[in-house]
């Protein structure tokens, strides 16, 4: 047998010597910081916008007092919401006919979450040029890469006029509730003003982070200050827009809770304008480079027919995993996807195990945060502000965040982090927040934490079906939500589902929005063609949906090791947050294989009555 040569030996891919660090040390820094945020109150923890924080949830954007005459109508379709699934769902309807519509938003205007989001400083943390619908067909080229809430909105508004939604739809007015009815083969839709549709279709499209949530800390109602939630921005008592000039906090203490996308793009405006702005920390976001720019015009010209459905694809394509010859987004999402694909590939192993193969997933997860981290200390001036700063999660436990101007907001005179070192804010008095036994005082608390996630769909939808034999929704969804292709239920016929129901979620939240509204179109068509009355699915297929979506798949293990967040239900790891209950290949397979289910033309699971 022949002795091994050293100089043959090559050097294993994942030795701390050669990567540098020592991941096992990373990992058990990451169960040390997870094991203190762990509690077992989970979505317990928020309360309800409702009763005495219903004020939280009030419609800052519109003159109070709003009345009108209540609307009794008999139409073919009634869409609930108005944001960016509501309006495509009303573009796609058009185009197979159903144009007898009527879309009702408790907004006082199309846009949903860009609505209600004009905090300083929105912006999508998604390409515009992939996140804004319908740009060929709408004839609008965004003017940044990444584009902020004031052009968002303006585009969404840009669709209601140019599909002539305006004349279709009904703001300030909530749906509380719907009925079907057998004999009739409609629902009955009633709201809060005394409307009474009754409706051949009802689509559900009410946004899957829409209810705000606030913590319930003890003494919140106590604070004599000012208080609001981002997604309210009351910009009366701040001054200012979207883009800064919040000249009236000059002489005010300004508290920010959260670090989520939202509270990391407020901080550099509080930075800018109040007299102190504390950020009152449970856990650090992980914040990656913006590296925004203006659209290159030249690029612009060169695009050609179809470009915008082209660039989406490859880019879910690459979140997804799924091989493509170049990227064409090219930014901070996909690089950690393509930094896992060059450590795969560098290990040049054939035959690799699925255990090797999870373990350079993990590596790589740990060099990128390493990445971050690092970004941390090259910004940040303080080195101890630095230090609690710093994220120790898999990149995929929470949202991951992009911003230039962040980080950089600490080394302001007037910017102050109060680490709670994962314990949260202790108790909040009449005059300020407690951490650790010291008072910070301030004249207002601003809360970015979030949106409800997990809490049951009725009450996140504010509002209730009542489907067959009069089942209301939240009983046939008692133990969880149960759809077929994650748009229809059974027992519930002519109702369709919107959002990230069960589908293939998409980090594009518009390449979900237009497959699904594509594929509501077709149902709604083949009712029509085939001069048949309903449409639902079958138990059985329902059953057979429910199995396959909710069977544990690799990112609810991911998730077991995870900080609690709402991706994993606050650590309980139910299963029930959307980004597990989806169709396990990810999104761009579930829209080809529902493609492929609409060739075959015998629609497959369903029943047309
Ligand atoms: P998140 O749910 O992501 O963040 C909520 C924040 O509140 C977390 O940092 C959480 O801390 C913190 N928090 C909750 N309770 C307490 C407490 N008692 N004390 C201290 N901190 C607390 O909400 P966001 O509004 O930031 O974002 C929601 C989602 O909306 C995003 O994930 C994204 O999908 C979308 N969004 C997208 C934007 C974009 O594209 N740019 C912009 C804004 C939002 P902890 O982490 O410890 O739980």
């Amino acid at each position: 047998m022949s002795e091994a040569n050293p100089r043959d030996h090559k050097p294993d891919i994942l030795d701390p010597e050669v990567l540098g660090f020592d991941p096992t040390e990373v990992r058990r820094k990451y169960a040390a910081e997870r094991a203190k945020r762990m509690r077992d109150d989970a979505n317990d923890q928020f309360v309800e916008v409702a009763g005495d924080f219903a004020g939280f949830e009030e419609d800052p954007h519109v003159e109070p007092g709003f009345t009108r005459d209540a609307i009794l109508e008999e139409l073919e379709v009634v869409i609930l919401g108005g944001g960016l699934s509501g309006l495509l769902s009303a573009v796609e309807l058009q185009k197979v006919g159903a144009t007898d519509v009527r879309i009702i938003e408790k907004a006082g205007d199309f846009g949903g979450a860009w609505y209600w989001n004009r905090y300083p400083g929105a912006q999508c943390d998604t390409q515009s040029y992939i996140y804004m619908p319908l740009l060929e067909e709408t004839g609008y080229m965004p003017k940044e890469k990444y584009a902020y809430q004031p052009e968002i909105f303006e585009h969404l508004q840009r669709i209601g006029k140019h599909y002539n939604l305006y004349d279709r739809a009904c703001f300030q007015t909530q749906v509380e509730q719907a009925r079907w009815s057998e004999e009739e083969a409609r629902w009955t839709v009633k709201t809060d003003r005394g409307d009474v549709f009754k409706t051949r279709f009802l689509v559900i499209s009410s946004g899957p982070l829409h209810r705000p949530k606030l913590p319930s800390i003890s003494g919140i109602t106590k604070f004599k200050g000012h208080m609001f939630h981002t997604s309210r921005w009351d910009y009366a008592y701040t001054g200012g827009d979207n883009t800064g000039g919040l000249t009236s906090l000059a002489d005010k203490r300004v508290g920010l809770v959260g670090t989520g996308a939202t509270g990391i793009q407020v901080l550099p405006h509080l930075g800018a304008s109040a007299q102190h702005a504390y950020l009152f920390q449970r856990t650090p976001a992980s914040v990656d480079e913006r590296n925004n720019a203006p659209t290159d015009q030249g690029w612009a010209k060169s695009l050609h027919p179809g470009w915008q459905a082209e660039r989406d694809e490859n880019f879910c394509s690459i979140m997804a995993g799924l091989p493509v010859e170049k990227d064409l987004v090219n930014d901070k999402w996909t690089d950690f996807f393509k930094l896992t694909y060059k450590i795969l590939d560098t290990g040049g192993e054939s035959d690799m195990s699925d255990e090797r193969q999870a373990l350079i997933r993990e590596v790589a997860d740990y060099q990128k945060g390493n990445e971050i981290r690092e970004r941390v200390t090259r910004v940040v001036k303080d080195k101890e502000t630095a230090e609690r700063l710093k994220p120790w999660y898999g990149q995929w436990c929470k949202r991951p965040n992009f911003h230039d101007e962040y980080l950089q907001s600490y080394n302001l005179p007037n910017v102050e982090l109060v680490d709670t070192d994962g314990k949260g804010i202790e108790r909040i008095t009449e005059n300020g927040v407690m951490v650790d036994g010291v008072e910070y005082p301030i004249d207002c608390l601003i809360f970015a934490t979030g949106f409800e996630v997990g809490t049951s769909y009725t009450r996140r939808s504010e509002c209730e079906l009542y489907g067959r034999d009069g089942q209301s929704l939240s009983e046939a969804w008692a133990k969880g939500m149960r759809t077929f292709h994650g748009i229809v239920n059974h027992g519930f016929p002519n109702c369709f589902h919107m959002g990230l129901t069960q589908t293939g979620l998409a980090f594009n939240y518009t390449y979900t929005a237009r497959g699904q509204t594509e594929h509501l179109a077709y149902l709604v068509n083949q009712v029509i063609k085939r001069g048949a009355n309903t449409i639902e699915p079958t138990a059985a297929a329902e059953a057979r949906w429910v199995d396959l979506v909710t069977s544990p798949g690799p990112m609810r293990k991911y998730q077991e090791s995870c900080t609690p967040g709402y991706y994993n239900v606050e650590g309980k790891n139910t299963g029930q947050s959307f980004i597990d209950n989806q169709y396990p290949e990810g999104p761009v397979p579930f829209f080809k294989m529902l493609e492929a289910w609409r060739e075959k033309g015998d629609l497959d699971g369903l029943i047309i009555g």
